[in-house]
C-alpha cells in the first residue's frame, strides 16, 4: 500500500471503531489521522467523526469547539464527501444543543452538492429528526414519506428505519398507538436486519409505551424489560427513562408497590441525568460560542494591531523614501545650479575675451593692447629687460577698399594681422589699434633685434600679397619702430616716439621700416628692405 492508502485505511479503522461504540480505540486512530497523515481530506473527514465521537462521549466542550473550527474551515472544504460528513456531523451536534435552526441550515446545505454515491436520503433523515426535536412534524407531515422513499431507493434501511421510528414517536405523542404498534411490527424485520442498538431500544420501549396506552400491561411490561435486559450498565439515556416509566406505571397498576418504588427510583435517575445531559449540552455549546467570540475579538485585536504596524511599517518606509527623493531633488537642484553658474562663468569668460579682442582679426583690441603693454612694461622695467614697440600701417588703404571693395579691405587686415603674427613669440603683444593700423610690442627684444622683426614683416607683405581667388592684390606698409634701449618703459613716450618714426616712414615714401633716434639725427629715410642700422 501506498503511504496515502495506509492513511486511508487507518481512518477507515478508526471509523469502524466508532460505529461499533469503541470509542477509545476510534480516538487513538482518529486522531493519530488528523496528527500525522497531513492529508486535508482525511483530516477533516476524521475531525468529523471525532467530533461525533465527542458528542455521544458527553464531551460536549470539545465537541463544539470542533464543530466551530469543522465550520469555519467550511469555505475551504472542496471535497464534496468531506464536506458532506462534515455538515452531517455538525447538523447532529447542533440538534444536541438544542439549536435547531442552525441543525437544519446545514442538513439543508448537505443537499445542495452531494458527493458521488450519496443521495439525499441522509440529509433528508437529519432534517427529519431536527424537526421533530423542534415539534415541527405530524404523522402526516410529507416529509417522511419523502424521506423514506429516498432512503429506500438508495438501499439505506438504517436510515428509512430511523424515520419510521420518528413517525411511530408521533403516532405516540398524537395518541394513535394502534397505528404505532402496526407499524413496528411492519419494520421489525427490518430492524433486525440492520441491528442497531439505538434502534433496537428505540422500538422495544416505542412497543412498550404503545401497549400501555392499549392497556396491554404484559406485552408493555415485557417490551420494557427486554430494552433493559439489552442496555448497559450504568447507561443513562432517553430510552431508558422512558422505558422505566413504563415499568413503574405498570407497577404501579398492579398495586405491586416495591416494585413501583424501585422502578420510580430508576425512572428519577434517568430523567435527572437525562436533564443533566441536555443542560450540559446547552451549557458546553454556550461556552463554545463564547470562546469563539472572545477568540474572534482577539483576533480582530491582533489583526486591528499587525495593521497598526504595517501602517507605521510603510509610513516609515515612506518617509525614507520622501527623505531619498529629497536628497535626489536638492542634488539635482544643485547641480543644476553648478551647470548653469558654470555656464554663466564660461560666458562671461567668453565675453571678456570678445571684449579683449579685436573682432575683425581675433587678436587684442587697442585698449587690451594698451594694459596689457602698460602692464608688461613695468613688469620688464623692473627685471631690466628691453622691449621694442612697432607701429604698423598699411599704405594707401583707402586706395584698396576703393579700389577692390570694402569686403577685400577686411580679408586684407585679416592676412597683415597673420603675416605679422609670423615672426613674434608667445609672449610679444600684438593689437590691432584702430584702422589699418596695428601694434606690436617685442618683449625682452633689443633694439637692432626689434628692427630686424619690423623688417621681415614689411618684406613678407611686400612678398605675399593677398590671394582672392587668384587674384594678387599688392599692399605694403610703413612701420616705426622705437626701444625702450633709447625712449625708456613709460608707454606713452614710447607710442609717440614709434608713431613719429611711423611718420617720418610715411613721409619718406612708404613702404619701408624706420626706427626712432634718440639725437636729434636726421632722419633716416630706409629704402623699400634696408635695415635700419
Ligand atoms: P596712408 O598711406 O597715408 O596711410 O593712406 P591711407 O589711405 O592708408 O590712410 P587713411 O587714414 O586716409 O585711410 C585709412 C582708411 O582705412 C580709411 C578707412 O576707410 C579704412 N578703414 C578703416 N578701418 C577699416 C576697416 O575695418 N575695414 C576696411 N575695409 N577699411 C577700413
Ligand atoms: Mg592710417
Ligand atoms: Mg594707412
Amino acid at each position: 500500500m501506498s503511504a496515502h492508502e495506509r492513511w486511508q485505511l487507518r481512518y477507515l479503522d478508526g471509523w469502524e471503531a466508532s460505529f461499533r461504540g469503541d470509542y477509545a480505540n476510534a480516538d487513538t486512530l482518529l486522531r493519530d489521522v488528523i496528527g500525522h497523515s497531513g492529508d486535508a481530506v482525511l483530516v477533516t473527514k476524521a475531525s468529523a467523526m471525532l467530533m461525533n465521537d465527542m458528542g455521544s462521549n458527553k464531551r460536549y466542550e470539545e465537541a463544539f469547539e470542533l464543530a466551530n473550527r469543522l465550520t469555519a474551515d467550511l469555505p475551504r472544504t472542496q471535497d464534496k464527501l468531506a464536506r458532506f460528513l462534515v455538515l452531517f456531523y455538525v447538523s447532529q451536534q447542533f440538534r444536541r444543543a438544542g439549536q435547531y435552526d442552525l441543525a437544519a441550515v446545514y442538513a439543508r446545505d448537505m443537499m445542495q452538492a452531494l458527493p458521488p454515491g450519496e443521495t439525499s436520503c441522509k440529509p433528508q433523515t437529519m432534517l427529519i429528526s431536527v424537526l421533530y426535536e423542534n415539534h415541527k412534524l405530524t404523522s402526516s407531515s410529507p416529509e417522511l414519506q419523502q424521506g423514506i422513499d429516498a432512503c429506500q431507493a438508495a438501499g439505506e434501511p438504517v436510515y428509512s428505519d430511523t424515520i419510521w421510528l420518528v413517525q411511530d414517536s408521533i403516532y405516540l405523542d398524537e395518541g394513535q398507538p394502534d397505528k404505532a404498534i402496526a407499524l413496528l411490527n411492519r419494520i421489525a424485520p427490518s430492524i433486525r436486519a440492520n441491528p442497531s442498538y439505538y434502534h433496537m431500544q428505540d422500538a422495544r420501549v416505542q412497543l412498550a409505551q404503545a401497549y400501555w396506552k392499549l392497556g396491554d400491561d404484559g406485552k408493555a411490561n415485557a417490551a420494557a424489560l427486554a430494552a433493559l435486559a439489552a442496555s448497559h450498565p450504568g447507561d443513562i439515556d432517553v430510552t431508558l427513562r422512558d422505558a422505566y416509566e413504563v415499568l413503574y406505571r405498570v407497577a404501579k397498576k398492579r398495586r405491586n408497590a416495591s416494585a413501583a418504588l424501585n422502578y420510580y427510583e430508576h425512572y428519577a435517575v434517568q430523567n435527572l441525568g437525562h436533564l443533566n445531559d441536555v443542560s450540559a449540552r446547552t451549557l458546553a455549546y454556550d461556552v463554545a460560542q463564547q470562546r469563539m467570540l472572545a477568540q474572534k475579538l482577539e483576533t480582530e485585536k491582533l489583526s486591528r494591531q499587525n495593521n497598526i504596524l504595517r501602517l507605521q511599517q510603510t509610513l516609515a518606509r515612506k518617509t525614507i523614501e520622501t527623505g531619498r527623493l529629497y536628497i535626489a531633488l536638492l542634488l539635482m537642484a544643485l547641480a543644476s545650479v553648478i551647470f548653469w553658474l558654470l555656464r554663466i562663468k564660461r560666458s562671461q569668460l567668453h565675453f571678456k575675451r570678445q571684449a579683449r579682442l579685436d573682432g575683425l582679426t581675433g587678436i587684442f583690441n587697442h585698449q587690451h593692447f594698451i594694459s596689457e603693454a602698460q602692464r608688461a612694461l613695468h613688469l620688464l622695467e623692473r627685471r631690466q629687460g628691453a622691449a621694442c614697440l612697432v607701429f604698423i600701417d598699411l599704405d594707401h588703404f583707402k586706395q584698396i577698399n576703393d579700389t577692390h571693395g570694402h569686403a577685400i579691405g577686411d580679408a586684407l587686415l585679416k592676412h597683415t594681422a597673420g603675416l605679422c603674427k609670423q615672426p613674434l613669440r608667445a609672449n610679444d603683444l600684438f593689437g590691432r589699434l584702430g584702422g589699418e593700423e596695428f601694434g606690436i610690442l617685442l618683449l625682452g627684444c633689443l633694439h637692432d633685434q626689434g628692427l630686424a622683426i619690423a623688417h621681415c614683416i614689411r618684406a613678407a607683405m611686400e612678398a605675399t600679397p593677398l590671394d582672392m581667388d587668384g587674384r594678387a592684390i599688392a599692399f605694403s606698409a610703413s612701420i616705426g619702430v622705437a626701444s625702450t634701449q633709447s625712449s625708456g618703459f613709460g608707454l606713452q613716450r614710447l607710442c609717440r616716439e614709434a608713431d613719429g618714426a611711423l611718420y617720418k616712414a610715411k613721409r619718406s615714401g612708404r613702404n619701408r621700416v624706420v626706427a626712432h633716434t634718440a639725437h636729434e639725427d636726421p632722419i633716416k629715410h630706409l629704402q623699400p628692405g634696408n635695415a635700419d642700422p
